[in-house]
């Protein structure tokens, strides 16, 4: 592309970006579009000759638009929400401009040492010690995996040579999490060969939270039969309601039985920069890894999970293998990041935080997220004051779990109403809320943390919840 075909084109595209960041409320949240529909306006066979980049950008509005689920719309309020800032977006185009793979120090050496300053900063603001030493991965699915291996690998099993499979030499392995961790633990277990059957689940409190008698019970059982335990998550901050797992109570378990603990604060981890949400950081210290999100609720375009850890060595034994191809002169005084997990090629994500910590300040974000969770507790109020709704977990963060409850019905009852209330909500193209199942119970979880959630979305959201649910009869 001539480079001023490329201005006019960029200039053109940044516009786009500001008009549609700016008036993105005129859209659904959710996309309505049917299974499908996208692919059948996609022709099927790609174009011989290239095409107008003008046309493409045309496309993104005639074929795209209406089957994009709009993360950045302040009326998302499904999942944890992953929305993008400015300063984020530009540094993403920066990224892809400047495609700088920092797998070695030599293939881009303000890549790495950016990823090392960033860390360095990251660790200051969520509060940890100096010996944390940190790399950024693409998800903390990704972030999880690598803890679970590092986990294994602390055991000596000379599993980097001999791998696990056919050998009767092993113990069968177990790892211990709450049954509400999430899902990227037992598919970080799966993807290690340790398989389903080497997750297991611990039973957790009206609050949600990790037994950890229960932990220690189970530890107990499995070493009596021969079954060796090697590392537990504690989740601060689950996915179906939030909630914070005993981490001090687990990181004394987990050191009485030498056990690796990856405390999994994806969504959560931010708000450890706030001043009166450091409770949340107890016993952190005595972790041997954590996962914190900024692509979840620091305002990051996707992707970018920060892992955490006292023992990079031992990350660095599970996965450092340099080819002749990929030594280098300097490779004894510097950080090779290939050397740190599975993947060789890397993104240059740190500058988005590089961008979004500059431009907020630690301030900026801190009383952003402080917002947030502020907004939660008043929804929550909100929920709490309404006699036909009925609040289903605590509220440690900003997602509130509640169900519409107009009395005298059966849990099977209020299940159906209250997914045909949210399939309500979803269509109404003005809101999007997600679920989830407690003890049987099909709850509606609603999620602030958006930067555009300003006051009167929640307002609004909570005026449609209630008109909508004044409707529904079975
Ligand atoms: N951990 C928790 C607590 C989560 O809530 C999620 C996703 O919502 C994940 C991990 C997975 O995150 P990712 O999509 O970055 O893999």
């Amino acid at each position: 592309m001539p480079v001023e075909e490329f201005r006019e084109s960029g200039k053109k595209l940044i516009d786009w970006v500001a008009d549609y960041l700016n008036e993105i409320e005129k859209y659904p949240p959710l996309s309505q579009v049917k299974p499908g529909e996208i692919l059948k306006r996609i022709p099927e066979n790609p174009p011989l000759k290239g095409e107008e980049i003008q046309k493409i950008l045309n496309d993104v509005d005639k074929i795209l638009i209406d089957g994009i689920t709009h993360w950045n719309h302040p009326g998302f309020m499904a999942y944890f929400n992953s929305t993008s800032s400015g300063p984020g977006i530009l540094a993403e185009l920066l990224s892809a401009a400047i495609n700088a793979n920092g797998m070695l120090w030599k293939t881009s050496p303000a890549f790495t040492e950016l990823e090392k300053a960033m860390m360095n900063w990251f660790r200051q603001m969520v509060g940890l010690p100096e010996n944390y030493w940190g790399i950024i991965y693409d998800t903390a699915s990704t972030s999880s995996m690598h803890a679970i291996a590092s986990a294994r690998e602390q055991l000596n099993l000379n599993i980097r040579e001999k791998g696990m499979s056919g050998r009767t030499d092993l113990p069968k392995l177990r790892l211990y999490c709450s049954e509400h961790a999430h899902s990227s633990i037992e598919k970080g277990a799966l993807t290690l060969g340790i398989g389903l059957d080497g997750v297991k689940k611990i039973s957790v409190n009206e609050k949600y939270e990790m037994n950890s008698e229960e932990l220690e019970e189970a530890i107990k059982s499995d070493i009596s039969n021969n079954i060796k335990p090697f590392c537990v998550v504690a989740t601060v901050g689950t996915t179906s309601t939030t909630s914070i797992d005993p981490v001090r109570k687990i990181s004394e378990i987990c050191n009485k039985y030498n056990l690796w603990l990856h405390i999994d604060a994806a969504y959560a981890g931010v708000t450890a920069m706030i001043p009166e949400m450091q409770r949340i950081t107890d016993a952190w210290d005595e972790a041997d890894s954590i996962v914190i999100n900024p692509h979840k609720w620091m305002f990051t375009p996707m992707d970018l999970s920060i892992y955490f850890t006292r023992k990079p060595e031992i990350l660095k034994r599970a996965f450092s293998l340099v080819p002749e191809y990929l030594k280098t002169q300097v490779d004894d005084e510097v950080e090779n990041l290939m050397d740190y997990g599975i993947q060789l090629g890397r993104r240059f994500r740190s500058l988005k935080l590089w961008f979004i910590i500059r431009y907020f300040g630690v301030e900026g974000l801190a009383t952003r997220i402080k917002h947030h969770i502020e907004l939660a507790k008043e929804f929550a109020n909100w929920i709490d004051e309404e006699k036909d709704f009925e609040r289903m977990a605590p509220v440690p963060f900003s997602t509130v779990c509640f169900r519409f409850n107009p009395g005298n019905k059966s849990d099977e009852d209020l299940n159906q109403m209250n997914e045909k209330l949210l399939e309500e909500i979803n269509s109404s193209g003005k809101i999007f809320l997600s679920h989830t199942k407690l003890n049987g119970k099909f709850v509606i979880r609603l999620t602030i943390g958006s930067i555009r959630h300003e006051r009167r979305h929640i307002v609004e959201a909570w005026g449609l919840i209630k008109s909508l649910a004044e409707k529904i009869v079975l």
